[in-house]
């Protein structure tokens, strides 16, 4: 199995930054899947940085590069995760929703797998910061609707499903997660922790792992 991971937007996307630009969005992506990777290929897999430049690479050239590799070794052989930030909104202003989730392409496929198995290593990863978040709810940080694992049951699993580009044009089970809230006080305390930090690295260490070895 070949394992990519995305990291979303470039140095010079524009936006996607907390309000008060201590995270930004192009640089956690970046850090985040530096540390997977490393992690993944010091356990012995064939872990790969899909964009290994700062700059922002269209999702054309992207999904280019993922099905490049899907053509050579066979799709099924092959998995992307994309690491983005969530964000409620874009006037550069704190919010109140949190959470981590997952996101695949609609229908049931590989990537719907993939993404439950990142839901259940999500719960164990962070089991500090679903502690931590009624405290945060009380003190206003977070909404009454708020969940720290954001899931959608409509379907049966616990993923969205959206027709995101780097979902609905790569060949190979590819899955989006969004960890935690840009544009949220106390998931940008939450991400510039080393505590959270490695908290959502081993998450997806975790989760992938699981999923690869539910295959066999
Ligand atoms: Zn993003």
């Amino acid at each position: 199995m070949i394992e990519l991971y995305d990291n979303g937007h470039g140095v010079d996307t524009a936006g996607k930054c907390s309000p008060d630009q201590s995270l930004r969005e192009y640089k956690k992506a970046r850090e985040l899947v530096k540390d997977i990777v490393a992690r993944r290929r010091a356990m012995g897999y064939d872990a790969r940085i899909l964009v290994p430049e700062d700059k922002d690479i269209s999702l054309g050239e992207r999904c280019r590069r993922v099905n490049a590799i899907c053509n050579e070794v066979g799709k099924s052989n092959v998995l992307l995760v994309s690491i983005h930030c969530n964000a409620a909104g874009a006037d550069g202003k704190w919010k109140s929703a949190g959470g981590w989730c997952a996101y695949t392409s609609p229908g049931q496929t590989n990537a719907d797998t993939l993404a439950t198995h990142l839901y259940d290593a999500a719960e164990t990863a962070l089991a500090d910061y679903i502690e931590a978040f009624p405290i945060h709810k009380a003190k206003g940080e977070y909404d009454s609707k708020q969940r720290p694992i954001r899931t959608d049951y409509s379907d049966g699993d616990p993923d969205y499903e959206a027709r995101f580009y780097i979902l609905m044009h790569t060949l190979c089970p590819a899955v989006l997660t969004e960890s935690m809230f840009q544009d949220n006080k106390a998931d940008v305390d939450f991400l510039l922790s080393a505590e959270g930090h490695n908290a959502i690295v081993n998450l997806h260490v975790n989760g992938v792992e699981s999923y690869i070895k539910s295959l066999k």
